[in-house]
């Protein structure tokens, strides 16, 4: 099979799942089934017709409204699609069809709806992060981590001659620990110190899965990308509209989409980092 036609259905996969992740981030934070009932407006409740669920083109054929009362449709659901179909595509361009890619595209499928949970309600649902934990931690162990990122892997195994898959497991709990321990430790500092709640659990839960996935050198470089990301909107909102530099952004909104640029280029910017010593 031709890999343009490859990447073109894995592409097609993706919008399918994004508009799957748009019913959970409107319904998880609801504690609503996920599953039942069908699709319907939010404003007239009419169900949605399988022809008008099509995946960015209903949206673009429908004029973003609504089929029976035209109460006009956020642009979030298909943004979120096509966010969706395309790092989709980046996965497989960077992983080909391999086990790599299986465990890449769950982390993303996981991380994206916490991005617009936690935007629009300042949660990141345990209903999310815990199973996430889990199935992260069983593909890490499935599917190791690429060469110069298995750093823990590859001393355990020259250490302790157990099977390779407590090697890779060791190398996944430590990721956690780092992500989830270092969030917890900031929030913990914050509320000793300065007795405000300056990071939430939600947090720490949500960096101990990409830990657990990602490995701890990926892990720290995620916490860094989204600290600055924080940083940069939080001096362009004191710039704009000259208020204080309360942030009224999550800090899940930072760190999901560090995660994935940390999973998609992250050896490369290390790399980069590294060379500027050398
Ligand atoms: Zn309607």
């Amino acid at each position: 099979m031709p890999p343009q036609f490859i990447g073109f259905s894995v592409f097609l996969f993706g919008l399918i799942v994004g508009s799957f992740l748009n019913v959970v981030i409107a319904r998880v934070p609801n504690r609503e089934s996920i599953v039942l009932p069908p699709s319907h407006c939010p404003s007239c409740l009419a169900s949605i017709k399988p022809y008008d669920n099509v995946p960015i083109l209903s949206y673009m054929i429908l004029g973003g409204r609504c089929r029976s009362c035209r109460v006009h449709i956020s642009f979030i659901y298909p943004a979120v699609e096509a966010m969706v179909g395309i790092v989709y595509l980046l996965l497989y361009l960077l992983d080909g069809l391999t086990l790599a890619f299986l465990g890449d595209v769950v982390f993303v499928s996981l991380i994206l709806p916490l991005v617009f949970i936690d935007y629009r309600h300042k949660i990141l649902p345990n209903v999310i992060t815990y199973p996430g934990f889990i199935v992260l931690l069983a593909l890490r162990v499935l599917a190791p981590l690429p060469v110069p990122l298995n750093a823990t892997e590859h001393i355990a195994s020259a250490m302790i001659s157990s099977p390779i898959w407590t090697h890779r497991l060791l190398g996944a709990l430590l990721g956690a620990l780092a992500g989830g321990g270092s969030l917890w430790l900031v929030g913990w500092l914050y509320l000793v110190i300065r007795k405000v709640e300056g990071m939430g659990l939600g947090d720490a839960k949500m960096m101990a899965m990409v830990g657990a996935f990602l490995g701890w050198e990926l892990t720290f470089l995620t916490i860094f990308v989204a600290s600055l990301m924080g940083s940069i909107v939080g001096v362009l909102a004191m710039l704009v509209r000259g208020e204080s530099l309360r942030m009224e952004i999550p800090f899940g909104v930072f760190l999901g989409p560090s995660a994935i640029i940390a999973l998609l280029a992250g050896r490369e910017l290390i790399g980069w980092y590294a060379s500027l010593f050398n």
